[in-house]
């Protein structure tokens, strides 16, 4: 426990015995996890319980996904320091700075402009500067810096958005959840010459990917 960093002990905690005992074993990731101030990501009021085994709100009825999770989907990313990466769903920016730890370009989509905007102080605070965030409809992807080596969609879908899929790169990762509104699968795809082999992860539980190729609103697409 520093006095500029009085959460050290606890993130060191979490990495240990939420994330390292539950199976992930990448060190990149772990070391990621262990440096990035998640508590620089949550609103004040949730500050103390930023290293807890769950999800916490972030405002909008958005969340910050449960450490864990972030650390599953990180690793299955499998980044390597050059890769170019999009994250759709921005939210607090959390899951971005890990991204900005492991890979080369970082641009991520969030379709509220206050999530955005706090997203990237809460990346100015915590030091982070290499990450671009977008405001938009993140089921488009972003076209202007396709393709992509990895994906990360941190909302769920009925489907993967045709739009990312044509955005990953060959030999490029993508993670997902997809399924029903309330409790969903992770899905990896990994573009292999021109084509995609689909692999499932295990149960999760998301937000809904609000937008053309997601959700509508309250309705299904
Ligand atoms: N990755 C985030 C983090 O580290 O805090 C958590 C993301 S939160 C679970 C899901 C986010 O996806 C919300 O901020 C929500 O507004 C956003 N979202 C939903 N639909 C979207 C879309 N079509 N494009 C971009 N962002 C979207």
């Amino acid at each position: 426990m520093t006095e500029t960093d009085p959460y050290s002990r606890e993130r060191e905690e979490m990495v240990e015995f939420q994330i390292r005992a539950r199976g992930v074993r990448d060190e990149r990731v772990l070391a990621a996890m262990r440096k990035v101030p998640r508590h620089l990501f949550v609103p004040k009021d949730w500050e103390r319980a930023a290293y807890e085994d769950r999800p916490l709100p972030i405002g909008g009825g958005q969340t910050i996904s449960q450490p864990y999770i972030v650390a599953v989907m990180t690793e299955q990313l499998e980044l390597k320091p050059q890769d170019r990466v999009l994250e759709v769903g921005t939210g607090s920016g959390y899951q971005a700075a890990l991204l900005a730890e492991l890979a080369g370009t970082v641009i991520s989509i969030e379709r509220l402009r206050d999530l955005a905007d706090r997203a990237q102080q809460n990346l100015a605070r915590a030091g982070i500067t290499t990450v671009r965030i977008v405001v938009g409809d993140g089921t488009e992807g972003y076209p202007p810096e396709a393709p992509y080596d990895a994906i990360i969609v941190t909302a769920a879908s009925p489907g993967i958005p045709q739009p990312l899929v044509d955005q990953l790169a060959e030999g490029g990762r993508l993670i997902a959840p997809v399924g029903p509104r309330e409790c969903q699968d992770l899905i990896k795809l990994v573009k292999r010459e021109g084509r995609v082999e689909e692999i499932p992860l295990g149960g999760v539980c998301f937000v809904p990917l609000i937008g053309q190729f997601g959700w509508r609103g309250e309705e299904s697409p």
